[in-house]
């Protein structure tokens, strides 16, 4: 029999699996594909298969955050990082795999390995007992969904996403645009806002209707749409004063440039306890992402916008984690219960995976009778979890990629230039530290 029940034989379920058998743990995985069920994206019956891109993205871990997480997964023995070196093709600095070789050789490995039971089986309600991950995935079948929305209180988890891009802080122009809450005289500065005049904005609102848009798949048709989250080029293509009455309206705005309201604004929130991260507020939208970047660069303030991620609409399951889970990814209401990937609220195959890596080694120290530190907020996979664990605004929540600004800034000053640099050497050596201490490195190679 076995000790841990993992839901789901993608990214993470794959990764968890892996990684609690390596540990002497007997883990029973449930994979639905194979037993006559199958998910609108995925093609095959293989574990961890890729449903889109072929690519894990940067695997430069001085310079880019998900090229950090590689290392850092790296570091705690990940089969998903081991077998896409072994099935990589040639993709510059990202790193990219032969699909059909990568599921077929953590299907492989995870079917030989002897603590792993694989059965296929598709799995409809929440286990009410025993030690369980969930790592059902963004298009999580409808039965355990349902399951899940009944445990959280949550009345539907598969929606249209709808998602406003996301701009580092940093990168905003704070002489052009200023702090403020509507109507409130600048007592309160939650927002940022970007002033725009007549000819600005009817530049705006044609360049919502003229850009590229991505096509909706067939399969996405059938599920609710979101109320309240109409995309901006909708809303402009009802006339061109309809934006100026919803999200970009100016009134109680005072630009303290000019002293009045201006003909129309852009407001950003905060998205992050950090601060580093603001998302454009009612700016969800199925422009393409190069055409957003141009866009979205000709607000006033916006010029220099780097984005932490951009817009978008699909289909997409994932639960209020911030509310509902505990820093060890339990949910607080049946601590019997883990969750892991992409529902928790990360973005990504190698997040997802991450996440998975992570809530198995939190099981572990559990059924050992330890408690498992939580890695380090200054790491990719310290930061991701705490992003998804509560760092994030819940009520806003949405799923993220790793970025560094989920990550608290390097003291003093630092070069513009070198940002990137100290960001990742200060990651190495806490994250090195923490997984020292913890004992987390059998044999792995970290800079001392
Ligand atoms: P998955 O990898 O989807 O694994 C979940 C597994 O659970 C599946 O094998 C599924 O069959 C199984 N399952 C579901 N319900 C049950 C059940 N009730 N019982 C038993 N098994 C069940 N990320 C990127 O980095 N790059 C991309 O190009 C990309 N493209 C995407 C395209 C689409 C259409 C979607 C929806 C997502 C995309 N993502 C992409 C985001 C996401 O990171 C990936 O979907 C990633 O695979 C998520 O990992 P996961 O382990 O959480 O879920």
């Amino acid at each position: 029999t076995h000790q841990v029940h993992i839901i789901g034989g993608g990214m993470a379920g794959s990764e968890a699996a892996w990684q609690l058998a390596q540990a002497g743990i007997r883990v029973r995985l449930s994979e639905m594909r194979g037993a006559g069920h199958m998910t609108p994206a995925h093609q095959s019956d293989g574990l961890a298969e890729l449903v889109c891109s072929n690519s894990f993205r940067s695997d430069d871990a001085q310079n880019n955050a998900v090229g950090l997480l590689h290392q850092e997964m790296r570091d705690l023995g990940s089969i998903i990082m081991r077998q896409a070196a072994e099935a990589r093709v040639p993709a510059g600095s990202a790193l990219a795999v032969d699909r059909d070789i990568f599921s077929g050789l953590v299907t492989r490995v995870l079917s030989e390995h002897p603590n792993i039971e694989i059965v296929r089986e598709r799995i409809d309600a929440l286990p009410a007992t025993g030690s369980t991950i969930i790592a059902t995935g963004p298009l999580t079948a409808e039965p355990l969904s349902h399951s899940i929305g009944t445990a959280t209180g949550m009345d539907s988890l598969a929606f249209f996403d709808a998602i406003a891009p996301i701009v580092y802080r940093e990168s905003i122009d704070m002489s052009i645009c200023w702090m403020q809450s509507r109507w409130d005289k600048g007592e309160t500065k939650d927002y940022i806002n970007c002033p725009m005049d007549k000819a600005h904005y009817d530049a705006f609102v044609q360049g919502l209707l003229d850009g590229p848009k991505t096509e909706f798949k067939e399969w996405e048709t059938n599920t609710p749409y979101f109320e309240g989250c109409m995309p901006i080029e909708v809303m402009a293509s009802r006339g061109v004063e309809t934006l100026r009455h919803g999200p970009m309206k100016p009134m109680g705005l005072d630009d303290p440039r000019t002293g009045r309201w201006p003909y129309a604004v852009v407001q950003l929130r905060q998205d992050n306890a950090l601060g580093t991260l603001w998302n454009m507020v009612g700016f969800q939208t199925k422009l393409k992402h190069a055409a957003q970047v141009e866009l979205f660069r000709t607000i006033p303030g916006l010029e220099g916008a780097e984005f932490a991620r951009l817009g978008g609409l699909h289909r997409n399951t994932f639960i209020q984690s911030p509310k509902l889970l505990d820093g060890t990814l339990r949910l607080k209401s049946a601590p019997h219960i883990r969750f892991a990937g992409q529902m928790t609220g990360c973005e990504g195959y190698v997040e997802s995976a991450a996440i998975g890596l992570i809530a198995a080694r939190f099981a572990v120290a559990e059924l050992g009778g330890r408690t498992l530190p939580p890695p380090p907020v200054t790491s990719a996979l310290g930061a991701l979890l705490s992003h998804v664990t509560g760092g994030a605004e819940a009520e806003t929540f949405q799923p993220m990629n790793v970025n560094f600004g989920l990550m608290p800034p390097p003291d003093g000053r630092v070069k513009k230039k070198e940002r990137k640099a100290a960001y990742t050497a200060r990651a190495r050596a806490d994250f090195g530290a923490w997984a020292r201490k913890c004992g987390l490195l059998e044999g792995a190679a970290l800079p001392a």
